[in-house]
C-alpha cells in the first residue's frame, strides 16, 4: 500500500509498504480521509530522535472497518469510523478519569505521533480508539478528531465563564479557529469576536457565526476594546490559536480582570504574566492561563454529535494522497482555507 512517511527529520516521502495486519485488540481501517495538521509540520521540523522514523504521519483519521484483529467484535465490515488519536497508558490517575490528554506517561503516545498514522491506504489502530460516524461524511469527520476536538476541549475548560453578556475573542481563524467559532456559537451565548490578518479568514469567521470581526494589526486592541468596554472589563476568554508575540500581546491587552487566556497555537511567542513592583502587571489581576491539549474520548463523541446535528462543519480543501507533500507546503505557506484533507 501507499504511505506518506517521515523517513528522516525534515523528509516526507510517498513510499510503498506492506499492508499491516491487525493484532489482538486492533482493527485494520481502509482510510477514507486524513486532516493535515500544523503539528505535522512541527513533527517534520523536529530534530532527529524526537519522533520515530520511518513513521506514517496523519493523526486526524476517518476510515472504514476493513478487518478485525483477534478478540475484537462489535464493528461491522465497512462501518465508517473516526479515530481518537491519543494513546494514553490507561493506568495513570489521569487516564483512569478519562483524561488521556493529561496522561502521565511522557511523551504521551498518539496515532501518527508515536506509531503509524493514517496518511496511507490502510492503518491499524486499537479498537477502543474508534467512534462511529453515524452517517457523517468521512471527509467532514476527519478534521473533527483534532481540529474540532482541540477547540471543543479548550472551550469546555472555560465554559462556566462564557455566560450571556460576556465576550470571547478568537485569534487565528484557520483549521482550529473556524471550528472554535462554530462551537462557541452552538454551545454558548457569548459574543464572539474573531481576529485574523486575512480578509478571507474573517469572512469565513462571519459565516461560521462570529458576531464581530477585527483585522489583526496595530488597531486591533482598540477595536476589540470598543466592543468589550475598557479595562477592567474585556474578553472573559481569549482563545489564541496562533501564539506568536503579536497575538499574545493582543490577548493580554483585551482579556478582562479575572479572565482566561487559552493558549492553543504553537507559535512559540512569549507571554509575560509575573507582576512587578513597578507599574501595572502585564496581565490583569486574577487572569488565568491554560495550555489545553487535544481532548478526551468523551468530548470527541460530543464533537461528532454536534456535527451530526449540523452545528459544526469543517471548511475543507481536499487533496489526493499523491499531493500530500504539496498540501503541507501550502499549509506552511498559509494558503489553506479552513482544513486541508487528504483523501487516499
Ligand atoms: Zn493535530
Ligand atoms: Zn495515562
Amino acid at each position: 500500500m501507499r504511505a506518506i512517511q517521515l523517513t528522516a527529520p525534515g523528509t516526507l516521502e510517498l513510499v510503498e509498504v506492506p499492508t499491516p495486519t491487525p493484532g489482538p485488540g486492533e482493527v485494520l481501517l481502509a482510510m477514507a480521509a486524513v486532516g493535515a495538521c500544523h503539528s505535522d509540520l512541527h513533527i517534520l521540523d523536529a530534530p532527529a530522535g524526537v519522533f520515530p522514523t520511518p513513521m506514517t504521519l496523519g493523526h486526524e483519521i476517518a476510515g472504514r472497518v476493513a478487518q478485525l484483529g483477534p478478540g475484537v467484535s462489535g464493528w461491522s465490515d465497512g462501518e465508517a469510523v473516526a479515530v481518537y488519536g491519543i494513546l494514553g497508558c490507561g493506568r495513570c490517575r489521569a487516564c483512569l478519569r478519562g483524561r488521556e490528554n493529561q496522561c502521565r506517561t511522557v511523551p504521551v503516545g498518539g496515532i501518527g505521533l508515536s506509531r503509524d498514522g493514517g496518511l496511507a491506504d490502510h492503518v491499524v489502530v486499537p479498537a477502543d480508539r474508534l467512534l462511529p460516524l453515524g452517517g457523517l461524511d468521512p471527509v467532514q469527520a476527519a478534521p473533527l478528531t483534532d481540529a474540532g476536538l482541540t477547540p471543543y476541549h479548550a472551550i469546555s475548560l472555560s465554559r462556566d465563564a462564557l455566560r450571556p453578556g460576556t465576550c470571547c475573542v478568537v485569534i487565528g481563524i484557520g483549521g482550529l479557529g473556524h471550528m472554535a467559532v462554530q462551537i462557541l456559537a452552538a454551545t454558548t451565548a457569548t459574543t464572539i469576536i474573531a481576529v485574523d490578518t486575512s480578509d478571507a479568514a474573517l469572512r469565513l469567521a462571519k459565516r461560521m457565526g462570529a458576531h464581530h470581526t477585527v483585522q489583526a494589526g496595530p488597531a486591533a486592541v482598540e477595536q476589540i476594546r470598543e466592543l468589550t468596554g475598557p479595562a477592567p472589563d474585556g474578553a472573559e476568554v481569549v482563545l489564541d490559536f496562533v501564539c506568536v508575540d503579536a497575538t499574545l500581546a493582543t490577548a493580554r491587552q483585551v482579556v478582562s480582570t479575572g479572565g482566561q487566556l487559552t493558549l492553543v497555537g504553537l507559535g512559540g511567542g512569549t507571554l509575560p504574566m509575573t507582576p512587578t513592583a513597578e507599574g501595572p502587571p502585564p496581565v490583569p489581576l486574577e487572569t488565568g492561563a491554560v495550555i489545553p491539549f487535544w481532548g478526551t474520548r468523551a468530548e470527541l463523541a460530543e464533537v461528532i454529535a454536534l456535527a451530526r446535528q449540523g452545528l459544526l462543519r469543517a471548511e475543507v480543501q481536499t487533496f489526493p494522497l499523491s499531493e500530500t507533500v504539496q498540501a503541507y507546503q501550502q499549509l506552511r505557506d498559509g494558503q489553506i482555507h479552513g482544513r486541508a484533507v487528504l483523501v487516499p
